[in-house]
């Protein structure tokens, strides 16, 4: 039996992902307790972190592991669900392949995106404009400052960064 918060949260989600062509697990028992985290980290941080990580607290140094997280897709495409198993891929869902143990991907990706920002001169259209990056599912636009949403998976704007 899932809190009230819980079940909003997850009628939320499911009609964001399928909007955006995802799916949440149709385990219900783990996509409940995995719900109740979520909206336990909510009232702890003030934001979604991921609930199967140990989050700093600080919004800006979790900012990838804000659900769904920036790791997401990578591991859907690898392994068929993200690391919690909260998303998983058709074939997961339709019970053809088996779900595995996703390993953690998050230190050699956030290394990789600090070589990259290290590297980074600035990058614009052949009009002077930024293009901006959204880190959770790859949207592109350019315009002087990302959106306040993105309006494919719904990310908040500091998940954007320059591309
Ligand atoms: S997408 Fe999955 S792994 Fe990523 S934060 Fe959400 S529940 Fe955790």
């Amino acid at each position: 039996m899932s809190s009230p918060e819980a079940g909003r949260l997850y009628e939320k989600l499911k009609k964001e992902a399928e909007a955006s062509g995802y799916i949440l697990n149709p385990d219900k028992d783990l996509v409940t307790d995995l719900m109740e985290g979520l909206v336990t980290n909510k009232q702890r941080y003030g934001y979604l972190s991921c609930p199967c990580r140990l989050a700093d607290g600080i919004r800006e140094k979790d900012l990838d592991l804000i659900c769904p997280c920036d790791y997401r897709d990578a591991d859907l495409d690898e392994y068929g669900a993200c690391y919690c198993a909260l998303y998983v891929s058709e074939e997961v869902a339709a019970g053809k392949r088996e779900l595995t143990q996703v390993p953690e991907r998050r230190n050699a990706e956030s290394s990789k995106t600090a070589k990259t920002n290290d590297q980074e001169t600035t990058r614009l259209t052949g009009h002077g404009i930024p293009v901006w990056r959204c880190r959770v599912c790859g949207y592109l636009c350019a315009r002087p400052e990302p959106p306040l949403k993105c309006p494919i998976c719904k990310a908040d704007k500091d998940r954007f960064e320059r591309f």
